[in-house]
């Protein structure tokens, strides 16, 4: 199997050449679920931070035992998980290659275009 072009279940959702950002949908639809993918290439290091944005799902159980367990624990457990076909598997990390690549080789051309315009 073959990561495709446009990606199935990977949204570009911006591109400043060295930085880019996608979102990775979970199958189920639920956006509470989504992998928010930030790729970035600064001196030729890149660093890619992934995150989720988690809510409160207080209709699930009594909102008494959410602030029993925060007053007892001082936290509340949160989880999410994200479901991906094969395809999207295979495309995520593609697209994962494909980003610090391709924000690094920015980053370069950029770096470089820098010291041409000094010297
Ligand atoms: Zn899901």
């Amino acid at each position: 199997m073959n990561a495709q072009q446009p990606a199935q279940g990977i949204l570009l959702t911006r591109d400043y050449g060295d930085a880019v950002q996608y979102a990775v949908v979970c199958d189920c639809g639920d956006s509470d679920h989504t992998h928010n993918v930030w790729v970035e290439a600064e001196d030729s290091t890149v660093s890619v931070i992934i995150y989720t944005t988690l809510k409160t799902k207080w209709w699930e159980s009594s909102r008494w035992k959410h602030l029993w367990t925060l007053l007892t624990k001082g936290y509340v457990e949160y989880e999410t998980s994200i479901i991906m076909s094969e395809q999207q598997t295979i495309n995520y990390a593609e697209t994962l290659k494909s980003a610090v690549e391709s924000s690094k080789k920015f980053a370069d051309i950029r770096k470089n275009n820098n010291i041409v315009n000094q010297s």
